[in-house]
C-alpha cells in the first residue's frame, strides 16, 4: 500500500505491542542499533530527539522534542516504564530529576561525572585506576604552569561537550598552548601530558539488576584525527584484561551501575592507562553484533529492564570498520563474502559515521588479511 501525496503513513502498531518500553534520549545510530536488537524480544523503544528524521527515528516512534526541556521529557518518561540514552550531552540536574519520577540507567549520576573531563579523571585516581597525568585549566596563568607539571606536548581539552575528537588540541610550545584555548573559546578544559601510546584499547562490560556484570574481550582500536576507524577483537592479553575488568566492576560498584560501560585505555610500557568513560554503548563495542553471543545493545536492553544478562564470550575474531564521510558502494562491499554491512540511514557529510562493516572469522591472520582487503576496497571508493 502505498500513501497518496502528502498523505501521512502513521505506524501505531508499538501502541499495544505488549512488551516492555524503553525511552532512549537521542536518536542517533546507538539508539536505532539498540532499537533494533530490541525487537526481537518483543522490546519497543521510544525515542526523544530533536529530529523526526534522525537515524533512530526512521526505526522506532520518536517523541519529538528536546532533552533541555523539562515537558519533553516528562511526555516520554509518562510513555515507557525506564528511561536510558544514547548521547551524553543531556544535562545532569534534569536527568536526575527524571530520575526521581522514572527509572533512569545507566544512573544520572554516572552521566554526569563522565560530561566533566576533570571529574573523570579526578574519579580514576580516587579508585586507584592509573590515567594520564593532567591539570586543571580555568584561566591563561594555568596554561603557563601546565607546561611546567606536565612538559610537551600537551593535549589541551574542554571540560565539556567533547567527543571524537572535537574540543581538544596538541600544543607543543606556550604559544600554541595559548591558541589552542582560545581556538577551544577559552572554557574550563584540562591539561594533559602527551602519552607515547603503543596501542589503543576497549573494555566493555554490562552490569545488571542483583549486581550481576558480564565482560566482553578487550578491543583494540585504532583512531584517526581523533575519531575512531578500525575495532578488531578480541585483544588477546589475560592479564590486561584481568586487570581491567577489576577497575570496570570498581566503577560499577562506585556508581551502583545498571547498563553497557566502556573505558578506553592507552597502553605504555605493556601497562594499561585509563583515558575516558563512555556511560553506554559504545563505537568500539558494534563488532559484538555479529562477533559476540549477545551484542551490546541488547546486553544494554537487559540490563536497563533488570532481565539476565547473556553471555558476552566472542564468536571467534572480529573487525569494525567505519564507514566515514561518503556513501559506500553497498554492492562492491557485499561482493565480498561475509561482510556485514550496517548503514546508519544518514546523509552524506565529511568525516559523518555513516555505517560500519563487520567481519567475522575463525582465525586471526585470516580475518587481518580478509580486513585489510576490505579496507582497500573502501580506500579506492571513499
Ligand atoms: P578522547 O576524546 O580523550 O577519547 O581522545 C580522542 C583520541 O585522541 C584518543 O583516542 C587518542 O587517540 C588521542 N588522545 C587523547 N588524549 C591523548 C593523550 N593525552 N596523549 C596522546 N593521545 C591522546
Amino acid at each position: 500500500m502505498t500513501a497518496a501525496p502528502g498523505q501521512s503513513v502513521v505506524h501505531e502498531g508499538w501502541r499495544t505491542a505488549p512488551g516492555p518500553r524503553v525511552g532512549i534520549l537521542g536518536a542517533g545510530q546507538l539508539a536505532r542499533m539498540l532499537a533494533l536488537a530490541g525487537y526481537p524480544l518483543g522490546i519497543q523503544c521510544i525515542l526523544l530527539d530533536r529530529s523526526p528524521q534522525a537515524s533512530g527515528a526512521q526505526v522506532a516512534p520518536i517523541v519529538p522534542g528536546a532533552f533541555d526541556r523539562r515537558e519533553d521529557l516528562e511526555q516520554l518518561r509518562d510513555l515507557v516504564d525506564v528511561v536510558t540514552f544514547d548521547i551524553e550531552n543531556i544535562p545532569g540536574p534534569l536527568l536526575i530529576s527524571l530520575g526521581e519520577r522514572v527509572q533512569v540507567y545507566p544512573p544520572p549520576v554516572a552521566i554526569a561525572t563522565t560530561q566533566d573531563r576533570l571529574e573523570e579523571k579526578t574519579l580514576f585516581q580516587s579508585l586507584g585506576i592509573p590515567t594520564t597525568a593532567f591539570v586543571r585549566i580555568d584561566g591563561p596563568k594555568d596554561l603557563a604552569a601546565a607546561a611546567a607539571t606536565l612538559g610537551w606536548p600537551v593535549v589541551l581539552k574542554a571540560r565539556r561537550l567533547g567527543y571524537d575528537g572535537r574540543g581538544q588540541r596538541v600544543a607543543k610550545t606556550a604559544a600554541e598552548l595559548a591558541s589552542a584555548w582560545q581556538a577551544l573559546g577559552a572554557v574550563p578544559s584540562i591539561a594533559e601530558a602527551w602519552v607515547p601510546f603503543e596501542r589503543e584499547l576497549s573494555l566493555i562490560g554490562a552490569c545488571g539488576a542483583d549486581r550481576e556484570t558480564v565482560f566482553y574481550p578487550l578491543a583494540e582500536n585504532t583512531h584517526v584525527e581523533g575519531i575512531l576507524r578500525k575495532t578488531v577483537a578480541p585483544f588477546p592479553d589475560p592479564p590486561l584484561q584481568a586487570t581491567a575488568e577489576r577497575w570496570l566492576r570498581a566503577l560499577f560498584d562506585h556508581f551502583g551501575y545498571r547498563g553497557i560501560m566502556t573505558v578506553e585505555f592507552f597502553v605504555v610500557d605493556g601497562a594499561l592507562m585509563a583515558n575516558e568513560i563512555a556511560p553506554r554503548v559504545h563505537n568500539s563495542g558494534h563488532w559484538t553484533i555479529e562477533g559476540a553471543e549477545t551484542s551490546q545493545f541488547e546486553n544494554h536492553l537487559r540490563a536497563v529492564l533488570g532481565w539476565p544478562l547473556g553471555s558476552a564470550a566472542a564468536r571467534g575474531h572480529a573487525a569494525m570498520i567505519n564507514l566515514l564521510g561518503k556513501a559506500p558502494p553497498v554492492g562492491e562491499l557485499l561482493e565480498m563474502s561475509g561482510v556485514h554491512v550496517h548503514l546508519y540511514g544518514k546523509e552524506p557529510r565529511t568525516m559523518r559515521k555513516l555505517g560500519h562493516c563487520t567481519l567475522v572469522d575463525t582465525d586471526r591472520p585470516s580475518l587481518l588479511a580478509r580486513t585489510e582487503q576490505l579496507q582497500q576496497v573502501l580506500a579506492r571508493q571513499l
